[in-house]
């Protein structure tokens, strides 16, 4: 008899960490692999925070915290929210975790029951669905078209709810498309839930921060008849530089924020005391580096669509935040190429041509790719030409 455990044998292993596990892998054994599979900002956690984690071992802020965050942190929480978007909670309505993904796992493991629709517009972050998996819960895949800027419309929302329905997950801006709902498209996706009284809403907003063009971020709880079934995570992972410290961060109704807590209690325990110091310092110090790598995101983000829409084969929408691409493969899968799938394609492109994407099949979304351009521009470059290079030999 297998040692694995049934809900274990419901989930497969993240295929993004596997990919950017690939790359280090034949790095090491001498190979020139640029990895473009990676989520995380190729830039350093800021002198200021750094400071203040070392402050805090200094200081001997080193022992146990309260299992959902520190008074000074959900402090610098509820006040990020009021600041950046004019939302009011109160410390109970606040919870810290080990990273965004340790409080979505939390979430789902403290709410879903077997059976219970989650549902997750495709393409979607690798990790939901198998959370819910895992937590005995039921993902309804619903997949969203090029067409539409790969975002949930109002009316496939509608199509997809069912009397089982608990949960919603919003994205934006997106991983893995980069695509940002807009107020007057969070507002038509409102419309239906506010009908919808029992669904609940999980707003992933760590890309917030990320976003160029003016793009004007709106999250759902600001809809106020909404406010009360909303989960807001965020992170400061990718806004601040800091995937390695591990804190992620909600905010949502006092009996959900109990039930988080409770699984915490029985796992980690609380988030590392040192990290939860220099979450403090991101959240409540000087703030002019975002815009600044937002600069040079965006710069990278028009290289990135401009090389790849000069591929023939390849097309690709511009994203308003994030730091992903995800363009379509489907012009270069065909008898003559020989290629059948975005899984043929990205393997090729790693064998023959030693980069490593991810397919958009990982998303739940075939005939696409997810490109990271979270890496240094003469990276971005040598990638591209050995993707343009790559294309025209399959022709
Ligand atoms: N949500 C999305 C959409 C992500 O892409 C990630 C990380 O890749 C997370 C949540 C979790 O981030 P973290 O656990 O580092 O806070």
């Amino acid at each position: 008899m297998s040692i694995i455990s049934d809900s274990l044998k419901r989930i497969k292993p993240s295929p993004t960490i596997a990919v950017t596990q690939k790359a280090r892998e034949l790095r090491a054994a001498g190979k020139d692999v640029i990895g473009l599979g990676a989520g995380e900002p190729d830039f350093d956690t800021p002198d200021n925070i750094k400071n203040a984690a070392i402050q805090a071992i200094k200081d001997g802020d080193t022992k146990y915290t309260a299992v959902d965050g520190t008074p000074a942190l959900k402090k610098a929480i509820i006040e990020k929210f009021k600041r950046e978007n004019n939302l009011d909670f109160t410390v109970d309505q606040i919870t810290v975790g080990t990273g965004g993904k340790q409080v979505l796992y939390n979430t789902f493991m403290a709410t879903l029951n077997k059976g219970d629709e989650v549902i997750i517009p495709a393409p979607y972050w690798v990790s939901y669905p198998d959370m819910v998996l895992l937590a005995g819960g039921k993902p309804k895949i619903i997949k969203c078209d090029e067409k539409d800027g790969f975002k949930l419309t109002s009316k496939k929302l509608q199509k997809a709810i069912s009397k089982k329905t608990k949960w919603l997950i919003l994205n934006s801006p997106s991983n893995p498309t980069g695509a940002g709902y807009t107020k007057n498209e969070i507002e038509d996706l409102a419309k239906v839930l506010i009908k919808n009284k029992k669904i609940h809403i999980l707003s992933d907003d760590i890309y917030e921060h990320i976003k160029y063009d003016n793009f004007n971020f709106f999250t759902i709880a600001q809809v106020s008849k909404l406010k009360d079934r909303t989960l807001t995570m965020n992170g400061v992972s990718k806004s601040y530089a800091m995937t390695g410290w591990r804190i992620g961060y909600a905010a949502g109704p006092k009996d959900m924020i109990k039930a988080i807590g409770k699984i915490q209690s029985q796992s980690t325990s609380n988030p590392s005391s040192v990290s939860q110091a220099a979450a403090v310092e991101a959240l409540n110090g000087v703030q002019d580096f975002i815009q600044e790598r937002s600069d040079a995101f965006k710069e990278r983000r028009d290289f990135v669509v401009k090389s790849l829409n000069n591929i023939k084969g390849i097309t690709c929408l511009t994203p308003n935040g994030a730091f992903y691409v995800f363009p379509s493969c489907k012009g270069l899968l065909n008898k003559k190429t020989k290629l059948k799938t975005d899984t043929d394609f990205v393997q090729k492109l790693l064998d023959k041509s030693n980069v490593a994407v991810v397919q958009g099949s990982a998303f739940g979304l075939d005939g696409y790719f997810r490109i990271s351009y979270a890496t240094s521009m003469e990276n971005l470059q040598k990638a591209m030409d050995r993707i343009k290079s790559f294309c025209e030999s399959l022709s």
